[in-house]
């Protein structure tokens, strides 16, 4: 019996599907030289579905600009995390 049985329709479907976990194919935005966000969905063992996302942004040459960028940036994945986990919670009136 083996643990990968069962893929999802968005499944990747090699060696990054294992360990009870599904993966999907990445999806990749890309603004070349500025700034690239990688996606996966997975669908974790307990068969819950997740978006993951990798994100990797050019930062000013000095040491001032690239600490502003950093603390908008924060501010801006603090927001986007708290949107997707308010969408993510169950339906009103059902048990959890
Ligand atoms: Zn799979």
């Amino acid at each position: 019996m083996t643990r990968r049985a069962g893929h999802t329709d968005w499944c990747g479907r090699d060696h990054r599907c294992n360990l009870g976990e599904h993966r999907s194919d990445e999806l990749v935005v890309d603004l070349p030289g500025r700034a690239r966000a990688v996606l996966v969905r997975v669908r974790t063992a307990a068969g819950r579905d997740h978006a993951e996302i990798r994100l990797r942004v050019a930062l000013a040459p000095t040491e001032v600009a690239a600490r502003r960028q950093l603390v908008g940036l924060l501010a801006d994945v603090r927001q986007a995390v708290t949107r997707a986990g308010i969408a993510a919670r169950p339906a009103a009136g059902r048990a959890g």
